[in-house]
């Protein structure tokens, strides 16, 4: 993966960590602007893409990412379960389709899946793009062939979070190295899957480490199609159930920078969302974030439940996006110009040279 400049094969701009460090570190307002204006150049601000997450596979994880109830290594009281049957799948994303989603997610707790449960994730992802909907599965580490097998059921995306930055990932991770994490990443993209990859906040990690992290997502050979950001939900038992909480402020900056370094993506405000005030998600949502998770459960933890969610982006004015709905291969071309910098000097935005 190294041997491909992204810069020189897309023409995109490379960010560097000093760089993406002084936008983050602009005046909270200026930052604001700069990612909402960025944002009206690639997308209707007023339209948020909607996805359901089911977890097809429960629990009993041999890995030991330690904000997760889900690992066997933690205590977390969580007992794991089997896969679920496929109609069962097929029928709960049709109820969420009924409710509005257009992507359904399902989710599994394994390393790796294993060749004797690929059969039925694939059934899956065939019922469920029947349906119409988009398709996301997120099963651990991919082989070549695995990922070749669910394109051809029609996946159209994979989940792999980086969750934080390569210094930071050992320290929450150590069963599988941050380069396995970008090897599958490779792997998914390869096989024409379009990727899903974000991060945690609430790891330990300093403001640094969440630069670090969006550099690395930016600079992938095609920025992740979804960067799902995701706020630490201290789980009791686990080796961060005493984190300190996230300051929020912060939060909203990690989501303004991910949109202005990645214009084109669906910034996905993710789990944690019960931990955040009306407000501060309507601030996320000025920031860029232009999806989220609806339903009362994510995998195993609280999410708002769908009431509360449509009563807010009524309050808002905010239309649920149809499925397959995306940003332009070019602005709009009556969106309004991103604003310019003062000066170089003052805001060195290479999205802005
Ligand atoms: S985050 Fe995923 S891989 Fe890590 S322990 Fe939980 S289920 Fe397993």
């Amino acid at each position: 993966m190294k041997d491909l400049d992204p810069a020189a094969a897309t023409g995109r701009i490379r960010w560097t960590a000093d760089e993406a460090r002084k936008v983050m570190e602009l005046p909270f307002m200026e930052l604001l602007y700069l990612a909402q204006s960025v944002h009206r150049q690639n997308f209707d601000p007023n339209r948020i893409q909607l996805s359901r997450l089911l977890s097809i596979k429960t629990g009993g994880c041999p890995e030991d990412c330690s904000y997760c109830s889900q690992s066997a290594r933690h205590g977390s009281g969580l007992s794991a379960s089997k896969l679920l049957e496929v109609e069962r799948v097929i029928a709960e994303a049709k109820k969420a389709k009924e409710a509005g989603a257009t992507r359904y997610c399902m989710g599994a707790a394994w390393r790796s899946p294993k060749e004797r449960d690929m059969d039925a994730v694939i059934a899956m992802v065939e019922g469920v793009k029947a349906l119409g909907m988009e398709t996301c599965m997120t099963l651990g580490m991919l082989d070549a062939g695995q990922a070749r097998r669910l394109k051809d059921a029609g996946l159209d995306y994979y989940n792999h979070n980086v969750d934080t930055s390569e210094s930071h990932y050992s320290s929450v991770v150590t069963t599988r190295s941050y380069a396995d994490r970008l090897d599958t990443l490779a792997v998914v993209r390869g096989s024409g899957i379009k990727v899903c990859s974000g991060g945690i906040l609430g790891l330990g990690e300093e403001q640094q480490d969440r630069v670090e992290m969006l550099v690395t997502l930016a600079n992938l050979p095609e920025p992740p199609d979804s960067v799902p950001i995701n706020m630490l939900i201290a789980i009791p038992g686990t080796p961060l159930e005493g984190a300190a909480p996230v300051d929020p402020i912060d939060f909203v900056r990690t989501i303004a920078l991910a949109r202005i370094m990645m214009p084109q993506s669906h910034v996905r405000l993710s789990a944690g969302r019960t931990g955040m005030s009306d407000e501060m998600q309507a601030l996320c949502f000025f920031a860029g974030a232009n999806s989220i998770f609806m339903g009362d459960t994510l995998l195993t933890a609280a999410n708002p439940s769908e009431g509360r969610d449509m009563q807010l982006l009524a309050r808002l004015g905010m239309q649920p996006m149809a499925a397959w709905e995306h940003a332009p291969e070019a602005p709009a071309e009556d969106a309004p110009a991103a604003p310019r910098p003062r000066s170089r000097k003052d805001m060195p935005v290479p999205i802005l040279r």
